[in-house]
């Protein structure tokens, strides 16, 4: 029997450093460090257990189990602690210092055996047949020590028996049932052991041999179990590592698991899970969750989300976690806070564009106004011949031509102030398309007759060929339409020194054109010009592009008008494309869907148009009408200069208010056949006069026909001031054509003499 012991001791002793041996190389988390200190402390008991059987007398013994005990008084206690972190219960760090106290305290009574009877009252070497002995009678620290082991020993049970019975896995399982074996053996030896059950018990520490299953069944579970493997265990120190806070709860909300990240912040968490208690919070991260909004904590911003945990298609619970956005949030309100920084200043650099527009559109009015007065002068004095004098006529030939050169560069400026104002809009969302029917002939033959002059001045010649089948009605944005077309033909004539610019206008299929349906049409801008490198055709529709500077310089431009061009056209549904050689022309396509209002067909267009704009018209006034009365209304003095200016032929009697409560007083007092007031005022402005105006109780000009005069030349604005109340709207810079065309369409007609 000597012999027997001393051969499993020296088995278990192998077994023991193999545990060891492989818990070293799967090293990672708590168990392993929990096992490998079990290990450790067994095999300094099991070295000692050697001594103390080859012991002689009760010095030896003595001695012998002193050191055995170094180790043995950890067994129990590292075991308790493998057998928890095996089965997924964490104690706190206070119970285990507690614990490993306990065990100081009891060994410091065993280094004095000989000195106290705290640990053995009474012990008394014997040598039984070939084992050395020490019967002892127990202290009571011996009692508490072999309570607490005892202790552990049934916790152990407890713990793996119910997670043996919880787990599902099978693999998991078999691996429990290992560790359910060797707990057992552990318990079973134990008791043995403390109640002398068995005659072999009085000879030596049955729990020897119990050590020894105990390491064989730790051995079956690691080599063949996996039990140590990593991934287990990496996967808990990877779920730990996240920076997400995660929890899950059963179907009855209560707390059954949770990483390191979530107990920071609940604190709580781990009593909630030990208590089987449901977490309160869980409602706010549901109400959280349901209007997407974070949660504040700890001056930190997260984001609650939940998943469904399933098992067989059964719902088992839910995985909540959590993440710490607080920086994501800060990048956001520092986003939002640039975006309100750059909104605004978009807003004030539209603002200022609008302003900047009506201020030079105001002086503008006054030079073009004055301007058109020079030349009909000049026109006038060459008409009558009034004098002979060479000298005076050449310096009349000089006054008119130097006033032509005015009037182009004031249209020019006009132009550009135009297209900034486009293009601001379309950058601030605000350009609209308004639709309503037109006449596609009325249309081309406003932009030929511009053209044709355009081209005509450049010694280019320019012709129109029209599908003569197209459908004449149609329904879009004919202001968008014919700007489009215009400026795609301004360059054309711009960038062309000689030859030929041509518009061509079809539909882009062949078929019968039906009201109601979509016509797309196509025109197609051709010239003999300058032509445009292949690597620049792709930055031509880019804002402010100008391009090929080198031969361009010259050539006024801002780089603006193709862009407007290309982002109406796609506002419009259609799309423009270019094809050119460089050095000998271009092809400008552009193709816009509109809708047919009827299909009559447009006609032989061509010659209709053909010799358009050949003659500049000389201006002579298109009436009288000295009972006229008018109002006109601006706080520039030179605009009321310029209308005066204007109308002197006519005969009108002109009245002038320099603002809207002059304005007032002289309706008050006065019955006008018609009213020009300007919009932007100070102290009144135009649309606060007319709304005074119209409420003038027995008032005169009660139904006097009010036509709004601004500067204001943003699109929509025309509607806008209908909308306000005005009965028609005149843009600054007055026309003088568009100024008679007006009086006539408001003036009685009784009044007016031609
Ligand atoms: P702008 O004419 O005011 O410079 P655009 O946006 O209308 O601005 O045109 C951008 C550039 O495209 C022009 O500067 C010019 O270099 C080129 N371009 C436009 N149309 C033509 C054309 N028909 N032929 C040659 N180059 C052209």
């Amino acid at each position: 029997m000597y012999q027997f012991v001393i051969c499993v001791l020296y088995l278990t002793i192998i077994g023991l450093f193999a545990v060891c041996a492989f818990t070293l190389v799967k090293w990672g988390g708590l168990l392993h460090t929990y096992l490998f200190f079990y290990c450790v402390s067994n095999l300094v008991y099991n070295c000692a257990y050697v001594l103390i059987l080859h012991s002689q007398n009760q010095e030896n013994y003595v001695t012998a189990l002193k050191i055995g005990y170094f180790g043995r008084i950890w067994v129990g206690l590292s075991f308790a602690l493998f057998v928890a972190e095996f089965c997924g219960e964490h104690y706190s760090t206070a119970i285990k210092v507690v614990a490993g106290v306990f065990n100081m305290f009891t060994y410091f009574f065993i280094l004095n055996l000989e000195s106290t009877p705290l640990y053995y009252k009474h012990m008394e070497y014997v040598k039984d047949g070939d084992f050395p002995t020490l019967p002892h009678s127990g202290g009571p620290i011996y009692y508490a020590f072999t309570l607490i082991n005892l202790f552990y020993a049934f916790a152990c049970v407890f713990l793996i028996i119910r997670a043996f019975i919880r787990e599902k896995d099978k693999i998991a399982k078999k691996r429990k049932l290992m560790i359910v074996i060797a707990v057992l053996v552990m318990v079973s030896s134990y008791v043995i052991y403390f109640l002398k059950l068995i005659p072999l018990a009085r000879k030596f520490d049955v729990m020897i041999i119990g050590y020894a299953i105990v390491t064989a069944f730790m051995l079956i579970a690691i080599i063949k179990y996996k039990m140590l493997d990593t991934i287990a265990a990496a996967k808990n120190y990877v779920v730990d590592e996240l920076s997400e806070g995660i929890i899950v709860v059963d179907n009855g909300e209560k707390v059954s698991y949770f990483n390191k990240p979530a107990l920071k912040l609940f604190p709580k968490l781990d009593e909630l899970r030990k208590t089987g208690q449901m977490m309160p919070e869980i409602h706010d991260f549901d109400e959280a969750i349901r209007s997407g909004e974070p949660i504040k904590m700890g001056g930190r911003i997260y984001t609650p989300r939940v998943n469904p945990l399933t098992e067989n298609e059964t719902r088992i619970g839910s995985l909540y976690s959590l993440s710490d956005d607080s920086e994501y949030y800060g990048y956001m309100d520092e986003l939002r806070e640039q975006k309100h920084i750059a909104d605004n200043a978009n807003e004030a650099k539209s603002r200022f564009l609008a302003n900047m527009s009506h201020e030079i559109r105001t002086p503008i009015n006054a030079v073009l106004g004055f301007n058109e007065m020079i030349s009909r002068e000049c026109a006038k004095v060459a008409d009558t011949k009034e004098t002979e004098e060479p000298v005076v006529n050449d310096a009349f030939d000089n006054i008119s031509m130097y006033s032509g050169n005015i009037e182009s560069a004031g249209n020019n400026l006009l132009s550009i102030i135009n297209d900034i104002l486009d293009f601001s809009k379309i950058e601030a969302g605000k350009m609209e398309i308004v639709e309503g029917r037109y006449s596609l002939s009325s249309l081309l033959n406003d932009i030929t007759g511009m053209i044709t002059f355009r081209a005509a001045e450049k010694g280019l010649t320019f012709a129109m060929d029209v599908d003569e089948t197209l459908p004449n009605e149609l329904f879009g944005d004919m202001v968008r339409v014919r700007q489009v077309i215009t400026n795609i033909l301004t360059n054309a004539v711009k960038y062309t020194d000689k030859g030929s610019v041509m518009l061509i206008v079809r539909s882009d299929e062949e078929k019968a054109f039906n009201e109601g349906d979509i016509l797309n049409v196509v025109a197609v801008v051709r010239d003999t010009g300058i032509g445009i490198r292949p690597e620049d055709q792709e930055k031509l529709f880019g804002s402010f592009e100008r391009l090929d500077l080198k031969h361009n310089s010259t050539i006024e431009g801002t780089g603006l008008g193709l862009s407007i061009s290309r982002q109406l056209i796609s506002m419009m549904g259609g799309k423009i494309t270019v094809r050119s050689k460089y050095g000998s022309g271009s092809d400008f396509t552009i193709t816009i869907p509109q809708k047919i209002v009827s299909g009559e067909p447009i006609g032989n267009l061509n010659a209709r148009i053909r010799n358009a704009g050949k003659e500049k018209k000389v201006y002579k006034e298109a009436f009288t009408a000295p009972d006229a009365h008018i109002l006109v209304v601006d706080d520039t003095y030179l605009n009321l200069a310029v209308v005066k200016e204007f109308l002197k032929d006519t005969k009108i009697e002109i009245d002038t208010a320099d603002g809207g409560r002059k304005a007032l007083v002289l309706t008050a007092e006065k019955q006008y056949d018609l009213i020009f007031m300007d919009q932007r005022m100070p102290n009144m402005d135009g649309t606060e006069a007319l709304k005074y105006l119209r409420s003038q109780e027995n008032g005169l000009n009660l139904k006097t026909p009010v036509i709004c005069m601004t500067a204001d030349a943003i699109i929509g604005s025309r509607e806008r001031y209908l909308a306000e109340g005005f009965d028609d709207y005149l843009s600054k810079p007055v026309k003088i054509e568009e100024l008679e065309q007006k009086i006539i369409k408001y003036l009685p007609v009784e009044k007016i003499k031609k």
